[in-house]
């Protein structure tokens, strides 16, 4: 199409595609729950996104390194228009803006960490971002959540979540009622 079509009143309609997508979060440091909450309230402020729903709160046992604080997880079902790539900067500025600091140890404490666990039925294998998460099918902090919003998921090369929640077991989760 010729550029000075676009602005006329023959242009076409650039339909963007709004693909579902699904949100790990965590924290573990300065107030992990308020964390959770304000990372949820500003990915409902991103651009070309709408927040759909969120899972309960569960705390969790840390994983890798145990002298560490206990986490708050959650999982949140977005969609958007975004591309994965532009998504995945989207989040590390909202973690940056709650005070991650990446000092480059595996699995240490954190104000807040947001993984991308699934965008739509993609798979994705591009240096800095992996797309199914490669920790969702065997972690139970991401599971439980995630099948709480979303029980019916089936999840590429991985299969039926919750084939994958009865296989992984519960131990070290548990919902917070308290807040
Ligand atoms: P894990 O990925 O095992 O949960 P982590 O969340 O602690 O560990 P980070 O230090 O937060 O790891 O992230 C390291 C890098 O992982 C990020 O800079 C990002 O580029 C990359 N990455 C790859 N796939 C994803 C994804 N699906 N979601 C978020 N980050 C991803
Ligand atoms: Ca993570
Ligand atoms: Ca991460």
């Amino acid at each position: 199409m010729h550029n000075a079509m676009v602005n006329g009143r023959d242009a076409v309609n650039l339909v963007a595609i709004m693909t579902r997508a699904y949100i790990g979060i965590g924290s573990n440091l300065q107030q992990p729950i308020q964390q959770v909450q304000q990372a949820i309230a500003a990915m409902s402020q991103l651009p070309s996104t709408r927040l759909l729903s969120c899972s309960r709160l569960y705390r969790s046992a840390p994983m890798g390194p145990q002298d560490q604080p206990d986490y708050i997880n959650a999982v949140a079902e977005i969609d958007t228009t975004l591309t994965p790539l532009e998504l995945l900067d989207a989040l590390h500025v909202i973690e940056r803006t709650q005070g991650r600091v990446r000092d480059g140890s595996r699995w240490g404490p954190r104000t807040l960490d947001l993984d991308i666990l699934l965008f739509g039925a993609e798979c994705i294998n591009f240096p800095q971002l992996t797309i199914p998460h490669p920790g969702l099918h065997e972690r139970n902090f991401v599971l439980y959540p995630l099948q709480e919003i979303a029980p019916a998921l089936v999840i590429p090369g991985q299969g039926e979540l919750a084939t994958l929640v009865a296989n992984c077991p519960a131990s070290g989760l548990e919902p917070i009622d308290d807040i």
